[in-house]
This record gives C-alpha cells, sequence and structure tokens, in this order.
C-alpha cells in the first residue's frame, strides 16, 4: 500500500514517530495509503530547514525564482492526468472535474505567480525640495499555510505560489483527509529545482501539524483556508502573537434569481453552482432565492435538471456527481437533510444516500437534494452544510430578499441573476459578501481580490493582494 511522505529539507521522509494515518478513497470506502501521522517534532524540523533556506531564497533574483516556480506549474502540467486521477481517488471529485478544473488551475497559480512578480513596482512619496520616501517590501521569512480537502491541490498552492513567488520559506500543511497530490508536488518541486528547505510539507492532523505550525514562535505569517470554528481557533492562538493572518473561512452563499434573467443561462448555471463537486466548493450557492413571479417555473426546471444528474464512480466518464469525500462528512450531511425535514422542509428532489453497486457499493454518494419550504432563518438556511444540498424559496421585493441573503453568519460570495444593469450594481453593492457574481458563477480573474466578510474570513488572497499579505512594507526616508 501506497506510503505519502513528509518534504522536509528537499528530501521525502517518514515521520519520526514512524506511525501512519489510514487514507481512504471515498468511492470505495476502502483504505488505499498511509498518510504520515507527523507531530511537533517534524514541525519543528520543517521551521529549522526552512529558516535556513530563507536568507538565501528571499536573495536569489527574482527572474530565477520566476524561472524554479515556472518549472513546477510545467510539471504540474506534464502530470496533469495522473494528478488529477490522484485528486479524484483521494477526494471523490469526478476525473473530469480535476481533469478540467483543479489542476490546470494548480499549475496557473504557479504561473500567475511566478510571472507576477517580474511586474511589481515600489512606491515612492516625494516631499518637495526636502525628502524621498520609498517603500521596501521584503519577504517575512517563514510562513505557514494551511488547507482543506475540497480543493486540495487548487487550494495549496493558491497559499504556497505567492508565498515562494514573493521570496518566504514555507511551512505547509494539507488536509490529511486529501494529502495525496500535496506529496504528488513534492517530488515536482525536487525535480523543478526548488531549493531545498524552501518549501516543506508536514502531513498529519489538524490537531498536531496544524496547531504546531500556527503556534510555532519562528512563523510569523499563517495562511488558512478551512471551516470558521478552526479558523476561530487559529485567531485566538494567534492573535497574543501578533501574527499577520489571512483567514478564508466557510460560507453559505446566496444565488438570487430576478424574473427578467436569460432563464436558460441562469438555469444550466445554477445546476453547476449548487452541485458542483458534491456541493462542496466554498463558493458553491447553496440558498436560492427566486423571483415569486418565475418560482414554479424554476421549480420544475430546476427539478428535471438535477434529477438527470448521474451520480457515480467519480472515475467514469458519465458522473456528474462523485463522492462524499469521507465518511464523517457524509454523515453531517445527511443530519442536515433530516434537521431539514424535522424543520417543515419539502425535499424535491434527493434527501437520501445513494447505494451503488460493485467496488463502489460501500462509497459515501449522496444525491443531489432540493428542499424548498423553509423559512431564511431556520438553521438549514443559516448553517453551512457543504454538501449537495440547497433550498429554494420565493421572494417579492428587492429588500426582502436582501434581507434574507443578508442574514447569515457568512459573507464569501454572491450570484445574481437578472438583465437589469441597474438593479444589479444596486444589489451588488448591497449584498454583504467579499464577492458577487452577477449572471456568472466562478467566472475567476486570479488578478481579483479573493475572500469573504463577517464570518468568512479575514483578508483577502489573490493577485497583488497576496503578494502584499506575505511582504512586510518598510518605508526609507531619505532627507534631500
Ligand atoms: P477544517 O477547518 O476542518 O480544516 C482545514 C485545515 O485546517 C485542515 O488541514 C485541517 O487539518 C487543519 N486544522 C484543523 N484544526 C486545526 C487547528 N486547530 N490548527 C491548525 N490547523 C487545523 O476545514 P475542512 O478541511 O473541513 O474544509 C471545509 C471548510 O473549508 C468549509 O467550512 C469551507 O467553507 C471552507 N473553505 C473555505 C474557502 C474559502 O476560500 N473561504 C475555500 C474552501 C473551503 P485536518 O485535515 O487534520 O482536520
Amino acid at each position: 500500500m501506497q506510503k505519502i511522505l513528509n518534504y522536509i529539507d528537499g528530501a521525502l521522509v517518514e515521520p519520526l514517530n514512524k506511525t501512519f494515518i489510514d487514507n481512504y478513497n471515498p468511492a470505495t470506502g476502502a483504505v488505499y495509503s498511509h498518510i504520515p501521522n507527523s507531530g511537533a517534532d517534524d514541525v519543528e524540523l520543517a521551521v529549522a530547514a526552512a529558516h535556513k533556506a530563507s536568507k538565501a531564497w528571499a536573495n536569489t533574483p527574482k527572474e530565477e525564482r520566476s524561472r524554479i516556480l515556472v518549472n513546477i506549474s510545467n510539471g504540474i502540467t506534464a502530470q496533469l492526468h495522473e494528478l488529477a486521477l490522484a485528486e479524484s481517488i483521494d477526494n471523490g471529485k469526478p476525473l473530469k472535474l480535476a481533469e478540467k478544473v483543479d489542476i490546470p488551475r494548480a499549475a496557473a497559480n504557479f504561473y500567475f505567480y511566478a510571472t507576477a512578480i517580474l511586474h511589481e513596482h515600489n512606491e515612492a512619496h516625494i516631499m518637495e525640495n526636502s525628502a524621498i520616501n520609498y517603500t521596501l517590501r521584503q519577504p517575512v521569512g517563514v510562513v505557514g499555510c494551511i488547507s482543506p480537502w475540497n480543493l486540495p491541490l487548487y487550494l495549496f498552492t493558491w497559499k504556497i505560489a505567492p508565498a515562494l513567488a514573493s521570496g518566504n520559506c514555507v511551512v505547509a500543511k494539507p488536509s490529511e483527509v486529501t494529502p495525496m497530490t500535496a506529496y504528488l508536488l513534492s517530488q515536482i518541486c525536487i525535480d523543478a529545482g526548488l531549493p531545498k528547505g524552501v518549501l516543506n510539507i508536514v502531513h498529519g492532523t489538524g490537531h498536531n501539524v496544524g496547531s504546531a505550525i500556527v503556534a510555532h514562535k519562528k512563523i510569523p505569517v499563517i495562511s488558512f483556508t478551512g471551516g470558521t470554528a478552526t479558523g476561530a481557533a487559529i485567531a485566538a492562538v494567534a492573535a497574543p502573537m501578533f501574527k499577520k493572518l489571512s483567514l478564508e473561512l466557510g460560507g453559505k452563499n446566496p444565488n438570487i434569481i430576478f424574473a427578467d434573467c436569460n432563464f436558460e443561462k441562469m438555469l444550466q448555471t445554477t445546476v453547476n453552482s449548487s452541485f458542483s463537486n458534491q456541493g462542496q466548493i466554498c463558493l458553491c450557492g447553496s440558498r436560492i432565492f427566486i423571483e415569486k413571479k418565475i418560482y414554479e417555473k424554476f421549480k420544475l426546471g430546476f427539478v428535471e435538471e438535477v434529477k438527470k444528474l448521474t451520480v457515480g464512480n467519480p472515475l467514469s466518464s458519465t458522473s456528474k456527481v462523485g463522492a462524499i469525500v469521507s465518511e464523517q462528512h457524509y454523515k453531517k450531511i445527511l443530519s442536515y437533510i433530516d434537521l431539514a425535514k424535522q424543520e417543515g422542509g419539502t425535499v424535491l428532489c434527493g434527501g437520501a444516500s445513494v447505494k451503488l453497486s460493485g467496488e463502489n457499493e460501500n462509497g459515501w454518494f449522496i444525491a443531489p437534494t432540493i428542499i424548498e419550504n423553509l423559512p431564511f432563518d431556520c438553521r438549514t438556511n443559516q448553517e453551512e452544510i457543504f454538501g449537495p444540498v440547497v433550498t429554494i424559496t420565493p421572494f417579492e421585493t428587492e429588500d426582502e430578499v436582501l434581507e434574507m441573503a443578508n442574514s447569515t453568519r457568512y459573507g464569501l460570495a454572491a450570484t445574481l441573476w437578472t438583465e437589469n444593469l441597474t438593479l444589479a450594481h444596486r444589489m451588488a453593492a448591497n449584498i454583504h459578501t467579499g464577492i458577487v457574481w452577477i449572471n456568472c458563477w466562478l467566472l475567476r480573474d486570479l488578478r481579483t481580490p479573493f475572500g469573504g466578510v463577517k464570518d468568512s474570513g479575514v483578508g483577502r488572497e489573490g493577485g497583488f493582494e497576496a503578494l502584499q499579505f506575505f511582504t512586510e512594507p518598510k518605508n526609507i526616508c531619505i532627507k534631500l
């Protein structure tokens, strides 16, 4: 059985305690590999390696850093199929999705930041006839990056690429639930010529490895993507140490559909924005609000389209919906479907697990589920489920839908459907989220600020925001 290894100081190594955790294939429910059960002592080795490498990496000309990171990007592209297959087996997502979205985006993350650093400029503030100020942006040294399981390589690289590009060394932890592609990335980094110690990947649980990274005195910056409760726990440890934090957390995104929208376009995109990756994308719209005039038409069309989605083996090209990432998460989603029923919801389709046959008979599959007749402020409509479960709710006025859309503790993303430009701009300005898509979903330009408000997080990733996060500005004033 395949053994995943840590990547520390340029080498692939076992954890010091030589113990491993089972890694499951969610589509079969079977253990298929073993993950290092690393501890604080492995993190200590990684931090030491990163510190040893940090001065040389920070002083490496940006053209050379760029060249190495482009090599990594090319290495990912060269192994697109192998990485997509690994991601699909590890996470349960359809192979086609991993081939089309996850792995190309991981390559793009490296390419984007490898080339972005070539276009950076420094600011100068001139005090006429008296002084010149200029701003140096310097890497912070060693940064910690912790990522979740839903888009494993995609989100892992979204953090480490800007951190490395801006001259930092990194100690990173992928989710213990989906460690495989981060492990495969280690070898790609070695082959690409990344100097040893610049990137260190320590596998293991959040409890052992994640918290050791967050609490480490020599890691002054933490970039974290994951659940809101974990984000709060991290902030509690990091705040008294005055660490710089980027927290990308949970969501409960509204999808607001006005009667004048392009119905066909909206319907097809809404099926995707609800159930892509089994609804396990932080940007999926899980609360769908529909203007009353078209509610029945939408309901009929949406249920019909969703019933066509094939739940099946993620490796099969006909599967549109794959497996839920873990047994624990599968049970959590089913418990929310039960809660929705207790709260008076009507299940229009799905609402249960799906039992497949053959090698997938013990896999964790749930049918795409649509629920109606729930008040906007019930638990089902307020708490993050993070699975293939959406609710549909009619509205009559703009004010009413804004109140419902803004009613949760979260504020990550929103989607709006209307052909009325004035209404679209007004709504977009009044929705409490960090991202608004109008007549589209998940259309991403990597230069744009990415992140949420309220309990969906602190700070922004993306574009120069990330390069600024991973560097410290220093003002230098010269008297003329
Ligand atoms: P978790 O918060 O459970 O875990 C995220 C990462 O943190 C994992 O690597 C985890 O390790 C680690 N971790 C857990 N506890 C600690 C700790 N005390 N200290 C440091 N690290 C810790 O999130 P999930 O993996 O379950 O991911 C799903 C969540 O992520 C959802 O809430 C989703 O909305 C959110 N998310 C947000 C995004 C955004 O951009 N805003 C994007 C994608 C997801 P381990 O695996 O061992 O638990």
